[in-house]
């Protein structure tokens, strides 16, 4: 169906994991070949932002194009940091982030602290296309009270993972990538180009 995809992302990581997921029959290509400037995420949902950095690389590369949008998502909070996560304290990164989120969570039992995190990825066929391809996973679990674990990034040390009985951060990259949000989001996305 595609031989090619744009991924509107910069980070050669996310493109690399995203690629071994996918398969090799599909070629992902970075949006930075096209240019260097990333559009405002001016969405309210995952689904919104997703949908608008894949309409952006489409249009920047005249091809068809895939984004992600991901992030923590707590019940408890109503959904936050949701898609602030990123930047959830000002921007001061992921110690800060999970500092802010520990104490907004201080008072909170443990029965009550699921959370989920989820990746967004929306595919265009071109830039005003007005059927997206939209596949969500959802990865359920809960919010720890202390940090734990040494893999990962963002909010994997606090993030406890139940069908592993350990956290986010305590599970391998290799591990990590067949259960995450991401890897249930790009399973759906696979079935819907039949590569699955
Ligand atoms: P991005 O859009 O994939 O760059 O992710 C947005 C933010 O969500 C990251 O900066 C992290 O704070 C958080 N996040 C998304 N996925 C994960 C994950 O797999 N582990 C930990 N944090 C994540």
């Amino acid at each position: 169906m595609f031989n090619e995809l744009v991924l509107a992302s910069h980070n050669a990581g996310k493109l690399k994991e995203l690629q071994a997921m996918l398969g090799a029959s599909v070629k992902l290509r970075s949006v930075g070949e096209f240019s260097p400037v990333e559009p405002e995420e001016t969405g309210l949902s995952f689904v919104e932002n997703a949908i608008l950095k894949a309409r952006n690389a489409a249009r920047l590369s005249g091809l068809p194009a895939l984004a992600d949008d991901s992030g923590l998502a707590v019940d408890v909070l109503g959904g936050a940091p949701g898609i602030y996560s990123a930047r959830y304290a000002d921007g001061q990164g992921d110690a800060a982030n999970n500092a802010k989120l520990l104490l907004a969570l201080k008072d909170v039992p443990e029965a009550e602290r699921g959370a989920q995190f989820v990746c967004c990825l929306a595919l265009v066929r071109h830039a005003d296309d007005p059927l997206p391809i939209l596949c969500e996973g959802l990865w359920h679990g809960r919010i720890l009270n202390e940090a734990r674990g040494a893999h990962g990034f963002g909010y994997d040390p606090l993030f406890w993972v139940p069908e592993r009985n350990c956290s986010s951060a305590e599970l391998g990259p290799v591990e990590k990538n067949q259960i995450s949000h991401r890897a249930l989001a790009m399973a759906l996305l696979k079935q819907r180009l039949g590569l699955a």
